[in-house]
């Protein structure tokens, strides 16, 4: 007698399967919504998008990795389309956007060979080709930029943001400024480094360089002096206040406040013993302590941010106590300077003149909340750009020239390779046109005539013609002075060929059922984005 055939299940129920064709279509599907949604904010014409998020605040940028990380993307793919923005965002500050759209249009193109019946591995092993030699030829394009050549740090720098040009002008000579103190002093140095503090109100030229440490706090008392030259610093993480004292009943309401009184004086005085005459405290000050500060002659700050303590400490030398018994001279930090600033209708304080660390603040303005917050963006894209140029030593002419030049070098190295990966190579060249082809659509120009344009010169020996997306005239890109790091460029073809590889890769998606308790949406909800 047969046996009855039981049906095996392998996945647990409620698991989603998508396999095969369907799951590499879903998957480049959903990455190209990605690249989709931020194409439009490629270049100095690109728009900007308006972010909500469910707090309604909001924030107005043309930067990709904000856009991105405040879409909360929740298909598994689109997030690995964030990821290469982020990782961009992290190895160089720029280029994410470009990093993003080229993805994009590698998975665009994919689909096209894959249609053909070219196989997911053949074209990864073509992409991967492409990339080695896009590199070679990145390296050939390259120009050598030291800190010497300011005159291309001010281009590269003023390539960023889409502020009025005055402002771009002068913001760009700022970051440059920045760095070039931060260099003098070390050659490895990132963004951290560069301390970003804003400031709401007033215009974008308003935005200062200031040599030291620029706190958002105002000294704990009006009858403090407000300039503290050769300032000793006492950093102090405890409170400067009476806390929990034992209250004996016997004890009267006034003597209480007298002894109370007396011990603050006391830690007053054991602090000025040491003879500091600024207080650094990261947390509150007593009023009556702020009076007796204020007598002394002390200069004193309070609840200063645990970040900016570390960074007091580490440029004046000094060191943070907890216990202020424990304070002595050799823990005060040195500077040459400590002011209360007026800046708008705030005050600010000023660290000047540090010893050790030669640190840098860019303490940005402007008239909204938003417009300060996007300078500072574009601030931070620059010093980005700035750094990369500089560590990496090379760089390359923008305005989509380098990607054409490129993109036409490849067409020739496809020739000589006989077997299906040359389709793969030529695919991945004509990937490459996406940069320029998006420069002009977003600058209201015709694609297709800016193509053909830049690939005439090209072919001409103009290796640097690009694209001038205010004229819509061809230009050579290297005299127009759009200079952009070759890491930039490098970073964004190595991060976009392998995302785009690994999910050509994927051929079975299979997603367990969401825990009941878990308030995501379902996987299925989630692969038709
Ligand atoms: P990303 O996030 O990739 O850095 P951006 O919006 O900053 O994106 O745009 C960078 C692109 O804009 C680069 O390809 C750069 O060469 C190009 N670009 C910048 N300025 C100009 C210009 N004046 N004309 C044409 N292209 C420009
Ligand atoms: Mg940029």
């Amino acid at each position: 007698m047969a046996k009855e055939v039981q049906p095996i299940y392998i996945l647990p129920e409620g698991t989603q399967r998508n396999s095969g064709k369907n799951a590499q279509r879903t998957n480049i599907l959903a990455a190209k919504i990605v690249a989709e949604t931020v194409r439009s904010t490629l270049g100095p014409k690109g728009m900007d998008k308006m972010l909500v998020d469910s707090m309604g605040d909001v924030i107005v940028t043309n930067d990709g990795v904000t856009i991105l990380d405040e879409m909360h993307v929740e298909h598994p793919v689109a997030k690995m389309i964030v990821e290469i923005a982020k990782n961009q965002e992290s190895e160089v500050g720029d280029g994410t956007t470009t990093a993003v759209v080229f993805a994009g249009e590698l998975l665009k193109k994919a689909e096209e060979l894959l249609d053909k019946e070219i196989h997911p591995t053949v074209i990864v092993k073509g992409f991967r080709a492409a990339a080695e030699q896009s590199f070679k030829l990145l390296e050939q394009v390259s120009k050598p930029v030291s800190i010497e050549d300011l005159d291309i740090l001010y281009k590269i720098s003023a390539m960023t943001g889409k502020g009025a040009e005055s402002d771009k002008d002068h913001l760009s000579k700022i970051t440059v400024n920045a760095v070039k103190q931060i260099f003098s002093i070390k050659r490895n140095f990132s963004v951290d480094d560069i301390k970003i503090e804003k400031k709401t109100g007033g215009q974008g030229r308003d935005t200062e360089l200031v040599e030291g440490i620029v706190l958002d706090k105002e000294k704990v008392h009006p009858m403090m002096t407000e300039k503290v030259l050769s300032a000793n610093i006492a950093l102090i993480n405890s409170p400067v206040e009476i806390k929990n004292t034992e209250t004996d009943a016997k004890i009267q309401m006034q003597e209480f406040l007298a002894m109370e009184e007396k011990m603050l004086e006391n830690m007053v005085q054991k602090i000025a013993l040491t003879g500091a005459n600024v207080v650094m405290c990261q947390k509150g000050i007593d009023d009556i302590a702020q009076h007796f500060f204020a007598k002394k002659g002390i200069f004193a700050i309070r609840r200063v941010k645990k970040s900016d303590m570390e960074k007091l400490a580490k440029a004046t030398g000094g060191k943070i106590v907890s216990n202020i018994d424990d304070l002595t001279v050799a823990d005060l930090g040195k500077s040459r300077l400590v002011e209360e600033v007026q800046i708008g209708n705030e005050k600010m304080s000023f660290v000047k003149g540090c010893p050790n660390a030669k640190s840098v603040t860019i303490l940005v303005r402007g008239s909204t909340e938003q417009v300060v917050n996007e300078a500072e963006r574009a601030i931070k894209d620059a010093l980005g750009d700035l750094i990369a140029a500089l560590q990496d030593g090379k760089v390359v002419s923008g305005a989509g020239s380098v990607e054409i030049g490129i993109s036409k070098k490849l067409m020739q190295y496809a020739e000589t390779f006989s077997g299906r990966e040359k389709f793969a190579i030529k695919s991945f060249a004509q990937a490459l046109e996406i940069i320029p082809i998006t420069l002009a659509e977003n600058g209201g120009l015709d694609p297709i005539d800016v193509l053909t344009e830049l690939s005439y010169a090209h072919d001409n020996n103009k290796e640097f013609a690009g694209i001038d997306v205010f004229t819509g005239k061809v230009i050579d890109a290297w005299q127009s002075g759009i200079i952009e790091p070759s890491k930039v460029k490098m970073i964004a073809i190595s991060s976009a060929t392998e995302v785009a590889t690994m999910i050509l890769r994927i051929d079975d998606v299979i997603a367990s059922k969401p825990d009941s308790s878990s308030k995501n949406k379902e996987p299925h909800e989630m692969m038709q984005m």
